[in-house]
């Protein structure tokens, strides 16, 4: 039967838009269903009040070897290099000078059992249990929601080694969102357009989409792994017992920004002012001042508390968070912060929460994901990366290697 497509996309993140670019580059006529009324997926720049802020990614990480980086350049963008020291950032003045030593001693402590070699796949949090201080362990906690938007006690220690971190964390002042909606720019893709099934067909492919069926020789699905875990999106016949799995094991965690405007000029929130309210709260936020002088005030809260304070809405969230503030920089705090706007990702049904992380005992499943398992179905998103989960660059390359598959390299 003659098909629509040569192949179609599902999903139009970072991974989806890559995947759909490299098709497109060898010819290949590729449709990109996308159920949101935009693209970008976890990657979005909004205008709030007249500085670009993203909601989602908004670092380069790993820059020095972050495929973004040269792409962004090569389309004129500035990539701001800035050097971010995101462990020993202002500490709240309550605590004095050797409170300070412990705290830092504390990470600096953590990071080092981190790249410690393991014999079995442990927890995060079994790794936690060792620190010989127990004390700031809360905050090594929140800095672990930070990083993988899950809790230490169900993060695979094995997981977190194999990620490649350069520990250059660079910007792009007009938005990653900016970026990557750019880079989809020429595609032909369908807004609006969930899909809800793929079904494999005796010569090729069909999506069931909010437009109909479609029909493709082959599909790159480029969904977030929750959805797929919990069965959003299906497959007819459904996915191998052992690729089902290793989605399974890379669930992802909560990851949330509370953004306030600067109404008025404060000296603690200059410039790159990076603030820490608590380090003995587990769901503790940091909090960070636009780079470029805007005046911004973002808030990063990872894991449940990110959860928690998302399903509270905007305005509890905005209580709690000015709380900690006033805890932290005088009560007069809250005359300085106005309009709150709190991110979705979790009630979000297109991303269904923050990143992948895989769970503790079953680091060894992910790489699963990161081989071609059938000759039309192929899979990509940021948790088919083995080194560079999580991410955006992550998600990008693995949608250039899903299509370099749907053109039969590697197979
Ligand atoms: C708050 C937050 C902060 C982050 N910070 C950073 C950072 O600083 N740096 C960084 O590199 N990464 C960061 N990340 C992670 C990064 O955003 C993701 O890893 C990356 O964008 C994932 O890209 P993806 O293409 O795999 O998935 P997504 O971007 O989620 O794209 C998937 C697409 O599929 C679409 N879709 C879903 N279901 C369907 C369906 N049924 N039919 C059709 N389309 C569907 C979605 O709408 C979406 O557009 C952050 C994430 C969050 C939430």
């Amino acid at each position: 039967m003659a098909q629509d497509y040569d192949v179609l996309v599902v999903g139009a993140g970072a991974a989806g838009i890559a995947a759909a670019r490299k098709l497109t580059q060898k010819n290949k006529k590729v449709k990109l269903l996308e159920a949101r009324d935009r693209v970008g997926g976890r990657t979005q720049t909004i205008n709030f009040h007249g500085t670009p802020y993203d909601l989602g990614a908004q670092f380069l990480h790993s820059a020095s070897i972050n495929p973004m980086v040269g792409i962004a350049e090569g389309l004129g963008m500035t990539v701001a290099r800035l050097k971010m020291d995101w462990n020993s950032s202002r500490i709240p003045d309550r605590y004095g000078n050797a409170e300070r030593r412990e705290i830092i001693g504390t990470i600096d402590a953590f990071f080092e059992l981190m790249e410690s070699p393991q014999d079995q796949d442990i927890s995060v949090g079994a790794l936690l249990d060792r620190l010989p201080d127990q004390t700031y362990r809360p905050f090594v906690e929140a800095i672990w929601t930070w990083i993988s938007s899950r809790e230490a006690r169900d993060c695979s220690v094995l997981d977190a080694q194999r990620y490649n971190d350069t520990h250059e964390d660079w910007q792009i002042p007009t938005g990653y969102g900016h970026l990557i909606k750019t880079l989809s720019e020429g595609l032909d893709v369908s807004l609006s357009c969930p899909v809800s099934v793929i079904r494999k067909t005796v010569s090729g492919v069909e999506a069931e989409s909010a437009s109909g069926t479609l029909r493709a020789e082959k599909v790159i699905v480029a969904v977030p792994s929750n959805l797929l875990i919990r069965g959003a999106l299906r497959f007819e016949p459904g996915l191998p017992a052992g690729i089902r799995e290793a989605v399974e094991s890379v669930p992802m965690g909560n990851a949330g920004k509370l953004l306030f405007r600067i109404a008025k000029p404060h000296p603690d929130l200059g410039k790159s002012a990076r603030l820490r309210v608590s380090v003995t709260d587990p769901g503790t936020p940091s909090y960070h001042v636009s780079a470029f002088g805007a005046p911004v005030l973002m808030g990063f809260f990872g894991g449940a508390s990110a959860r928690d304070l998302e399903n509270a809405g905007t305005d509890t969230w905005a209580d709690h968070a000015l709380e900690g503030l006033k805890a932290l920089l005088g009560s007069d705090i809250e005359k300085h912060l106005a309009d709150p706007l709190a991110t979705g990702w979790t009630a979000d049904p297109f991303s269904q929460g923050g990143y992948s992380a895989a769970t503790a005992g079953l680091a060894h499943l992910r790489p699963r994901l990161a081989e071609p398992f059938d000759e039309r179905i192929f899979l990509a998103g940021e948790h088919c990366s083995v080194d560079f989960y999580s991410t955006v660059h992550g998600a990008w390359l693995t949608g250039e290697r899903a299509a370099g598959w749907a053109c039969g390299e590697g197979l």
